[in-house]
Protein backbone atom coordinates (compact mmCIF):
# COMPACT_ATOMS: atom_id res chain seq x y z
CA UNK A 1 0.00 0.00 0.00
CA UNK A 2 1.81 3.78 -0.85
CA UNK A 3 0.21 6.10 1.45
CA UNK A 4 -0.39 9.60 -0.25
CA UNK A 5 1.69 12.86 0.99
CA UNK A 6 1.17 16.06 0.44
CA UNK A 7 4.08 17.68 -0.06
CA UNK A 8 4.22 21.52 -0.99
CA UNK A 9 6.91 22.67 -2.95
CA UNK A 10 9.21 25.02 -1.69
CA UNK A 11 9.94 26.96 -4.52
CA UNK A 12 8.32 30.29 -4.83
CA UNK A 13 7.02 30.03 -1.64
CA UNK A 14 5.76 33.57 -0.10
CA UNK A 15 4.25 34.45 3.27
CA UNK A 16 2.63 37.20 4.36
CA UNK A 17 4.31 39.57 6.69
CA UNK A 18 3.00 42.92 8.32
CA UNK A 19 5.14 46.13 8.37
CA UNK A 20 6.08 47.41 12.26
CA UNK A 21 5.40 50.85 10.34
CA UNK A 22 2.33 51.02 8.44
CA UNK A 23 1.16 48.01 9.35
CA UNK A 24 0.06 47.16 6.05
CA UNK A 25 0.34 43.37 4.74
CA UNK A 26 3.18 42.46 2.19
CA UNK A 27 4.16 39.09 0.88
CA UNK A 28 7.64 38.06 0.98
CA UNK A 29 9.94 35.14 0.07
CA UNK A 30 9.83 32.15 2.92
CA UNK A 31 13.25 31.85 2.05
CA UNK A 32 14.02 35.10 3.50
CA UNK A 33 12.04 35.01 6.50
CA UNK A 34 13.10 31.87 7.75
CA UNK A 35 16.82 33.27 7.18
CA UNK A 36 15.98 36.55 9.31
CA UNK A 37 17.06 38.42 6.41
CA UNK A 38 15.80 42.46 6.02
CA UNK A 39 12.48 42.77 4.40
CA UNK A 40 11.49 45.62 2.57
CA UNK A 41 7.76 47.16 2.58
CA UNK A 42 6.74 47.87 -0.57
CA UNK A 43 4.09 50.44 0.62
CA UNK A 44 6.42 52.65 2.69
CA UNK A 45 9.57 51.34 2.04
CA UNK A 46 10.50 50.60 5.60
CA UNK A 47 13.25 48.14 6.30
CA UNK A 48 12.57 45.37 8.88
CA UNK A 49 12.81 41.98 10.38
CA UNK A 50 9.98 39.35 9.61
CA UNK A 51 8.33 38.19 12.52
CA UNK A 52 9.78 35.20 14.76
CA UNK A 53 6.48 33.63 14.99
CA UNK A 54 5.67 32.81 11.11
CA UNK A 55 4.33 29.06 10.78
CA UNK A 56 6.02 26.73 8.29
ZN1 LIG B 1 5.12 49.75 5.51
Amino acid sequence: MTERKNVKKARNYLVTCQCPKCEKNSEHSFTRVQKGSTLICPHCNQLFQPAKNVAA
